[in-house]
């Protein structure tokens, strides 16, 4: 049994961004821009921004926050986004999410920027990630397939079962695990015989947003398991995944830890994309003159 902890791989994608971020601010006299909303006082939400703004600080990035009430109106809001969007120092937006329930997701996010979307949430980004040509990639798939990539963990040619069909992170999970040629199985709430499926696959993403609700019965001893779930207070203490994690580690070949697994990527590749947007805008802007 392997613990695939993602402390090597934030590392490494840390000292690429931080040579990216360098050689940008060389040639444009300027640092890679990220501006965090973030609307109201969950606190877990208020450890993730800060978390966020430490990880920009890391590799050179500007990083802005702004708070808003958690009265905040949607069309308050709205404008605010509206400003981000025209503001030519601002390269990326990240819209902390859950906003407050009086609020309308989807509404806001059709008015950011797909060019300053760094978590790919606008329909826009999401549309060219699944016809295989965007900038940015879904953040915390494509942490999992970093993961995969950097335990030289190939899924070409294997049956990969993944639990949850969410846009965040199932459904764009299985299309780059089906774009890196495994053979995808999607699972959902409605889906029969789950254990029988995951049993007989090589790889299981779990992203059903359960805590501890995986046990042994739904792995083999050559299951590779990773865990997206996670849930707890944010604070990186008690935070637990979908799986049993003491339950199933003695028994497959290789799980990810909850926590040190899979969330601390999520923020290595928003970091990936905020430096890919930042540079091709300011490559289009160049082009421009
Ligand atoms: P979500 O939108 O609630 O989706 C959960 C999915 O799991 C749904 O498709 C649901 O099926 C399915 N599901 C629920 N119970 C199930 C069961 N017993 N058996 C099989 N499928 C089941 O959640 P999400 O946003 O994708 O997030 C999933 C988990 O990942 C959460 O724990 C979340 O906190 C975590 N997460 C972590 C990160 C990170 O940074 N590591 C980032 C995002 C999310 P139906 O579609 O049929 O309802």
């Amino acid at each position: 049994m392997q613990k695939l902890e993602s402390k090597p791989v934030v590392e490494k994608i840390r000292e690429q961004v931080l040579q990216k971020s360098d050689a940008f601010q060389k040639k444009y006299h300027r640092k890679p821009h990220l501006a965090v909303i973030l609307v109201g006082d969950d606190p877990a939400s208020h450890v993730y921004v800060r978390n966020k703004h430490v990880a920009c600080e890391k590799v050179g990035f500007q990083s802005t926050n702004h708070q808003m009430p958690a009265i905040t109106q949607e069309q308050e809001l709205i404008s605010h986004i509206q400003k981000l969007n025209q503001d030519s120092a601002v390269d990326a937006i990240l819209i902390q999410l859950p906003l407050p329930s009086h609020i309308n997701k989807e509404r806001v996010l059709a008015h950011l920027d797909p060019h300053k979307d760094p978590d790919c949430l606008t329909e826009a980004n999401l549309g060219k990630f699944f016809s295989g040509n965007s900038v940015v990639k879904p953040c915390t798939p494509w942490g999992v397939m970093r993961i995969l990539e950097h335990y030289n963990i190939s899924v070409t040619g294997k049956d990969v079962v993944v639990i949850g069909r969410s846009l965040i992170v199932g459904k764009p999970m299985a299309c780059l695990l089906s774009d890196a040629n495994a053979t995808v199985t999607l699972c959902h709430s409605k889906t029969k015989n789950l254990a029988e499926k995951t049993n007989q696959a090589d790889l299981v993403v779990v992203a059903a947003g359960k805590p501890r609700f995986f046990g042994k019965e739904y792995f083999n001893a050559k299951s590779v398991v990773i865990d997206v779930g996670i849930h707890g207070s944010g604070s990186g203490q008690g935070l637990c995944g979908d799986v049993k994690y003491d339950e199933v580690y003695p028994q497959v070949l290789a799980i990810t830890p909850v926590p040190g697994g899979v969330g601390p990527m999520t923020i290595s590749t928003l970091l990936e994309n905020t430096m890919a947007l930042a540079e091709a805008r300011a490559q289009k802007l160049e082009n421009k003159k």
